[in-house]
């Protein structure tokens, strides 16, 4: 019944191309095995890479296209992991971030920690970084994925938090340069792949992560510093979810907020929405993933 009602659900948002979409989300998807940006070229190539044909390397995200190929991530010399494998468009939402040296960033859900470790990396040599999850398990996770690719020295400029991310918008008003703000969605892949959620899906769900989504994003808004940016990224399909949910903070903030066009040269399959891009892998063969990036102008408190 409501495998049903997930079907009749987003027939009605994708009409004639749901049944395209919903063959493309059964498949596996494309993922990249990314560069550990710690470990020099030599250290990391002392494994697998060879195995990997160069054009499937994208320079931009500094990872290999894996196709149908599988690999497992090795330890080098300085005992750290010498890559990770994930969704290319994820590695496109964190890079979307353009963090920098010196920055104060915050990822407001960060574990298991993917995007985390491409934030970490582009602050270089200074600023710090929190990296919140409210979920105990999910934050042990994300631990262990910092120890294993990110090197001791650097790990003290890595705060792990685990605060539901709405409190970050009254207790740390307007004190980060830059916030990454990747929501619990509907992630319809996972859906269904797993017989149980299928199972306890009803449309009652995505309306109730729309307003998570939303207490998220005003906090965010709250927490980030005056003429700066924010990323906000789903690995859902629902428009609701994606650009309803930026164009109620839009509405309501439009005087401090706008949206913040991103150039998608580095990864192409990207399809533009009202206030942002999604990929979706019935045309690239990886996401779902929606990305918008929104620059803060000026002082809601001035
Ligand atoms: N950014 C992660 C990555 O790239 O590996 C994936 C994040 S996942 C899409 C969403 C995360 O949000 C989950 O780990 C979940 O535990 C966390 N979460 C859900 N509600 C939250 C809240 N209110 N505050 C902070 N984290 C929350």
């Amino acid at each position: 019944m409501s495998h049903d009602q997930f079907q009749e659900f987003y027939l009605e948002l994708f009409k004639e191309r749901w049944p395209i979409l919903n063959q493309a989300l059964l498949k596996g998807e494309t993922q990249m095995a990314r560069r550990n940006g710690w470990l020099t070229e030599q250290q990391s190539q002392q494994q697998d890479f060879h195995q990997l044909s160069s054009e499937k390397w994208n320079s931009l995200l500094e990872g290999f296209f894996l196709d149908e190929k599988k690999i497992v991530p090795h330890r080098v010399e300085s005992d750290l992991l010498d890559f990770y494998v994930m969704d290319p468009a994820s590695i496109f939402a964190a890079k979307a971030l353009q963090v920098e040296d010196g920055h104060r960033v915050l990822d407001m859900c960060a574990a298991p920690g993917g995007k985390s470790l491409i934030l970490i990396e582009m602050l270089k040599t200074s600023g710090e970084i929190i990296c919140n999850d409210v979920s105990t398990d999910r934050r042990e996770r994300l631990k262990k994925v910092i120890q294993n690719y990110v090197p001791r020295q650097i790990r003290s400029r890595v705060w792990i938090k685990g605060q539901d991310g709405v409190q970050y918008g009254l207790r740390e008003p307007e004190s980060f340069n830059r916030i990454l703000l990747d929501v619990p969605c509907s992630g319809e892949r996972h859906v269904l792949s797993d017989p149980k959620a299928i199972k306890d899906w009803s449309p009652k769900r995505p309306k109730g992560l729309e307003q998570r989504q939303y207490a998220l994003l005003s906090a965010a808004f709250l927490a980030l510093k005056p003429e700066s940016l924010m990323v906000y990224s789903t690995c859902s399909l629902n428009p609701k979810e994606n650009d309803g949910v930026v164009g109620r903070l839009l509405e309501k903030r439009g005087d401090f907020v706008e949206v913040d066009e991103i150039n998608s040269d580095s990864l192409s399959g990207a399809e533009k929405t009202k206030f942002g891009l999604i990929y979706l892998p019935d045309r690239c063969g990886f996401g779902p993933l929606y990305v918008s990036r929104l620059f803060k102008r000026n002082s809601f408190r001035s």
